[in-house]
């Protein structure tokens, strides 16, 4: 199965990741991540009543928690504009140059997956974060001049899966730094019921409790799930989601009542088989299923290791006890 194809992918298709809006606008709709949520409620009070722009802020965690969502709010709490842009997307420094000189004051510019930025417009980032200035050198050769750009006060956000990866200097610049982590089964149960409200779908407790506790902590999951469940239920059975039709509906995806799917199962049947489970290098545990091992960081590893199923070592990962009883494999005892 490709990656792209996987239907516990985490990976964020952009734009028409959320047509049906099921993005929550304001703070108060946004669930759980409670102590982010508070925190940032009280900077932009704060800011409000200063008259001033937020400070910059930087989001991290895995993809698919939040951070695009947690950004427009932010901008729609102020009561300002957002541009949104992201790393990949920046390459020249015509690119970033363009994007803040059309900046108004208090304006907020969300740069998502910011860890891959070009080291040029990195360069432009930092006194433009700092000093709401930056210089551009036009020309070459002796013609060659530079011009010093000012600009109003603005709010960068930022938002990347791998906060280590960002350069020291960079990272300093954000005043604030926000950290999201994997939501807990209820919460996504209730993501769920808001969810299949704005959709129109009939579901019952048990039902969102049943998608909730597959959806690897993970909202866009959750979302995802809940709409091809929706189309079991509607062939199936009577349109409304209950617990039995989830189950089905999840079983025939061969996603496990943990949620696990048929890429992560090889993955660790591969490490507790092939290597008395582990440790295995990150590199080695990429190649046994054929993805990158940035993939297996930002995407498989986070959800794997916060239900115990896979540990961090200095020498590499390994499948825990716990990991081989569910897989229904005999702990290697070495
Ligand atoms: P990220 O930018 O971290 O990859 P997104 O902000 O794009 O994640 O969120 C993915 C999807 O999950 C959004 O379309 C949104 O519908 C949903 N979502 C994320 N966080 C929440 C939340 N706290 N409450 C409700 N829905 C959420």
């Amino acid at each position: 199965m490709e990656f792209d194809d996987r239907l516990l992918s985490t990976r964020t298709i952009e734009p028409s990741d959320d047509p049906e809006n099921l993005r929550p606008q304001r703070l108060d709709d946004y669930i759980g991540q409670v102590q982010a949520k508070e925190n940032l409620r009280i900077f932009i009070e704060a800011a409000k009543q200063r008259g001033d722009a937020l400070d910059h802020i930087l989001f991290f965690g895995p993809p698919g928690l939040g951070k695009t969502t947690l950004a427009n709010i932010v901008a729609a709490e102020m009561g300002v504009s957002i541009r949104i842009t992201s790393g990949p997307a920046l390459e020249k420094a015509g690119d970033i140059v363009a994007l803040l000189t059309n900046l108004q004051e208090g304006d907020i510019l969300f740069i998502d997956e910011i860890h891959r930025l070009s080291r040029t417009v990195e360069e432009i980032l930092y006194p433009a974060m700092e000093d709401y200035e930056f210089d551009v050198i036009l020309g070459k050769g002796p013609s060659a001049r530079s011009i010093r750009f000012d600009l109003p006060k603005f709010t960068l956000i930022g938002a990347t899966t791998r906060s280590g990866q960002l350069a020291a200097p960079f990272r300093d610049r954000f005043g604030v730094l926000l950290r999201l982590d994997l939501y807990k089964v209820e919460e996504l149960e209730q993501i769920i019921k808001r969810s299949a409200s704005i959709l129109n779908i009939g579901i019952t407790e048990s039902g969102a409790h049943e998608i909730a506790s597959r959806s690897r902590g993970t909202p866009r999951i959750a979302n995802r799930l809940l709409k091809r469940v929706r189309d079991f239920a509607q062939v199936l059975g009577d349109g409304i989601i209950s617990d039995e039709i989830a189950d089905e509906a999840l079983r025939r995806l061969d996603i496990d009542k943990l949620g696990l799917d048929a890429l992560d199962r090889r993955m660790l049947t591969a490490v507790v088989q092939q290597f008395r489970g582990g440790p295995v290098g990150l590199e080695t545990l990429a190649a046994m299923i054929g993805e990158e091992a940035v993939t297996i960081e930002d995407v498989y590893e986070p959800y794997l290791m916060q239900i115990g199923f896979l540990v961090r070592t200095q020498r590499g990962r390994c499948v825990t006890e716990a990991a081989c009883r569910h897989l229904g494999l005999e702990f290697p005892k070495s």
